[in-house]
């Protein structure tokens, strides 16, 4: 099973790496794709330029075994909708399980997503808890819990899982605010991503 983690990163911090670092090891997961997305559906746009946060993500993934960068949102020049990026990766791999990877934050509003059936329909998807954001599931998502880490495992879509990892509670906004007031950010993200947004002057207030 591969576990696609799509995210603005913006820029990528810890609490995006560790606790996929412990979903992957608790769910034996074969990889997982970091896919920052081009133009976000659902946002804002972004402060850093894609071509930036795509660096970081590089810089960061390359500390852990197993996670790779997958630019392709970058090179579609659309908007990001995460049903066309799983069509393209079942054309790839017909084979492979896909699980898409994203913290309660992200799974709540997933009946708002883009034809979210068909995105249910070519993956499976695993939520993580994240500190200062409701822990039930929505009452929408309970025909699809999967309560059982076994029973999940043998499903190839339309099925989520809740995975328990320690709670990490950074955010991008906190860092970025943080940078803007020039208040330290060292334990919060990898020091090869702080050195390149200190080189490019990112986040600064203009
Ligand atoms: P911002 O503060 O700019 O909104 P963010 O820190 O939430 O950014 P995103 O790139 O928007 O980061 O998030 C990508 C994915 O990572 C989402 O599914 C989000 O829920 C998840 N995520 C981000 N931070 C955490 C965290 N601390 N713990 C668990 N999941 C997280």
């Amino acid at each position: 099973m591969i576990g696609l983690f799509g995210g603005t990163f913006d820029p990528i911090h810890f609490g995006h790496l560790w606790p996929v670092v412990e979903l992957q090891q608790a769910l034996g997961l074969d990889s997982v794709r970091f896919i920052p997305c081009a133009l976000p559906p659902h946002r804002q746009p972004t402060v850093a330029d894609a071509v930036h946060r795509l660096e970081m993500v590089r810089l960061a993934v390359a500390d852990y075994a197993g996670f790779v960068v997958d630019d392709r949102e970058l090179r579609r020049s659309n908007v990001s909708y995460t049903v066309d990026t799983l069509k393209d990766l079942r054309d790839e791999r017909p084979t492979i399980t896909f699980c898409l990877i994203m913290g309660m934050d992200a799974f709540v509003n997933l009946p708002t997503w883009h034809r979210w059936q068909d995105v249910l329909g070519l993956a499976n998807i695993v939520v993580m808890q994240r500190p200062g954001v409701q822990a039930a599931l929505p009452s929408w998502a309970q025909q699809i819990h999967c309560r059982q880490r076994s029973e999940f495992l043998r499903v190839s879509s339309g099925q989520c899982y809740v995975q328990e990892v320690s709670p990490v509670d950074i955010s991008a906004t906190q860092i970025r605010n943080r940078l803007a007031e020039q208040v330290d950010v060292e334990t919060m993200l990898p020091v090869t991503v702080l050195h390149y947004i200190q080189q490019h002057q990112l986040y600064t207030k203009t």
